[in-house]
Parts: structure tokens; C-alpha cells; sequence
């Protein structure tokens, strides 16, 4: 059994090939890009991992579920309503699902037990936590929210830090404790390291966990930049050099093995250094990753 800490982006595209190779893995999800809009419990991670798994992601966009159609969010901004972001009228449907669940009471992970099964994926899909964190920007513009600095604002404002708020109150939720002691390594596939795996590791207990286990990470950066996305801005702006060095530095306390690009080089005294096509455009592209993963681990 894999472990596999995911945010959005990079580790779900991974998913679509490892998804074709092996079904004995679970997904540990960033959620501290959540928000309420419109009335509904948006999760960004949580989703383009149902979708992955469940075959429906957009994968021109990586996020969304394929071919959907925007009718109520055009017509809210009719009405006067600006949802900030686009919502689908499928991907809504999740949202809708997900906020009755837990207006009934259920957890964030119950809730989610619940989705995952109606999509029809095996694998579990847990949430770092049932408590509610934010992740938050400071910028020179002033701070925040994550979805603002990245969509309203398209990532351009100077950052000067990063905050994860409420996460002093989130705890490892019991079921992943049990899931993440009975797996054979766990695998930090090509997420932003600050905003994607940084909450779930600021999550008291987790580093912890992590140090007892075979951890293997694939780096989201290449050369000197992300693939994509503000991670470069990010490490930057908590002091990392932005490479895969960078990369396995923030995660130096428990790393064994980290994947980096074929075009790059690295040496770490403290992991190993493997080296494989970390980019994934096509499918085919996931899938051998995923095997060179597997087959490291
Ligand atoms: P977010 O929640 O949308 O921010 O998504 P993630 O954190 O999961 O993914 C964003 C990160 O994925 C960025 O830092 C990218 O550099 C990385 N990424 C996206 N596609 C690829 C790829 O094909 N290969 C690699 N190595 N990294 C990728």
C-alpha cells in the first residue's frame, strides 16, 4: 500500500497514470484551500482527486470535470452574483452533495467517504483534517486568501509569507493515523511544497508519522522553476532556493528518496536522488512515471 500526499495539480495528473497501474494506493488531500462559495463547501484538491480517480477531470485544465457547462454561474452573475471563480454545473453538483453532508453533521472525511463511493472509486480519499484551515497570502497588496491571490489576482502580487490559519487547532484525523502506519511508504507526489504539502505537514503529528515511514518525493520544480503555478514565488519568499534542492531541503527531516527531472542534478547528503521524465502531458507520460515510482519504492 502507497500513501500518496496530493494538492491539486501535479500529484493528481500522477494519479491518471498511477490509477492504471495499481490500485492498492490512498490519497492524504491538502484542504487548506477550501472555501465556501455560493453557500457550498468547495474542496479544489479533494475534487480533481475524485475526478482523477474517477476518470471525469478536465485535463486541459486540471481542474473541473470534463465538458461541463457554466449555466447557473453565468446566471448568477446575471443576477448580481459574482462567484469569484467558475463553477461548473456538474462540479457543483459535488459541492451541493458535499455541503448537505455536512450540514447532516458528517466529518470533512465522512463526508468525503461518502462522494468518493458514489463516484464508484476503491481507493480511500482522506482530508488532512476535519477542522477547518486556511491557507493565507501576505503580500505587499496586504494578505489574502489563497484563491484570491491565485484567481482574482492571477498570483502577481509581491508575497512575504505564508500562514495556514486555524491549523493549531487541526489534528490527524484517526482513520489516516491507521492508514499512514499500515502503508509501506508514502509517496509526495509533484505538489507545491509550501501551499500543497506545507499545510498537511504543519497538521500536528504528521512530520511525525512521516519520519517512521519510507518517504519518497517527486520534485514539482524543474531546473529552476515550477512546471507551473506560484510554488517558485513561494519558496522564495520563505527563504528556499527554488530547484529540486529546494525542494528536498523543506522536506529534510524525513525524505529517503527524492525524483528529479532527467535534465537535472542534484546531491543531498541527507536522501537519495533518483532521476526520471517528471514532466506529464499525455497519460502515457503518468503511467511510466508511476511505474519508475513504484518500482523505486
Ligand atoms: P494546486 O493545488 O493546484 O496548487 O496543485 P499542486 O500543488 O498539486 O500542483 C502544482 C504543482 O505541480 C506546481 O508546483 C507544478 O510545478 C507541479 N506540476 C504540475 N504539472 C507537473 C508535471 O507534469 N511534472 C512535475 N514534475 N510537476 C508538475
Amino acid at each position: 500500500m502507497i500513501a500518496v500526499l496530493s494538492g491539486g495539480t501535479g500529484t493528481p495528473k500522477l494519479l491518471w497514470g498511477m490509477k492504471e497501474v495499481l490500485n492498492d494506493f490512498l490519497v492524504v488531500v491538502n484542504t487548506a484551500e477550501d472555501i465556501w462559495i455560493s453557500g457550498n463547501r468547495i474542496c479544489p484538491d479533494i475534487d480533481s482527486v475524485i475526478y482523477v480517480l474517477s476518470d471525469l477531470i478536465d485535463t486541459d485544465k486540471w481542474w473541473g470535470v470534463r465538458n461541463d457547462t457554466f449555466t447557473t454561474h453565468k446566471m448568477l452573475k446575471m443576477l448580481g452574483l459574482d462567484e469569484g471563480m467558475m463553477v461548473g454545473d456538474k462540479d457543483r453538483a459535488t459541492h451541493i452533495l458535499r455541503s448537505e453532508l455536512l450540514r447532516k453533521g458528517y466529518s470533512l472525511l465522512k463526508a468525503t467517504e461518502k462522494l468518493k463511493d458514489s463516484f464508484g472509486i476503491s481507493q480511500d480519499i482522506f482530508p488532512m483534517c476535519n477542522e477547518d484551515v486556511s491557507t493565507y497570502i501576505l503580500t505587499e497588496r496586504g494578505e489574502m486568501h489563497f484563491q484570491e491571490f491565485w484567481v482574482k489576482n492571477r498570483g502577481e502580487p509581491e508575497v512575504i509569507g505564508v500562514e495556514f490559519r486555524g491549523v493549531e487547532r487541526a489534528r490527524i484525523p484517526d482513520e489516516v493515523i491507521s492508514a499512514l502506519n499500515s502503508a509501506d511508504a508514502v509517496l509526495i507526489g509533484p505538489s507545491n511544497p509550501v501551499t500543497s504539502i506545507g499545510p498537511i505537514l504543519a497538521v500536528d503529528g504528521y512530520k511525525e508519522l512521516l519520519r517512521k515511514k519510507k518517504v519518497v518525493a517527486i520534485s514539482p520544480i524543474i531546473g529552476n522553476q515550477p512546471f507551473s503555478g506560484p510554488a517558485g514565488k513561494f519558496m522564495s519568499a520563505l527563504g528556499f532556493e527554488v530547484s529540486p534542492s529546494g525542494v528536498a531541503e523543506m522536506y529534510r527531516d524525513f525524505i529517503d528518496i527524492l525524483v528529479i527531472d532527467n535534465r537535472d542534478n542534484c546531491w543531498l547528503d541527507f536522501a537519495d536522488v533518483v532521476k526520471a521524465n517528471t514532466i506529464m502531458k499525455k497519460k502515457e507520460d503518468a503511467i511510466k512515471l508511476s511505474e519508475f515510482v513504484i518500482e523505486v519504492i
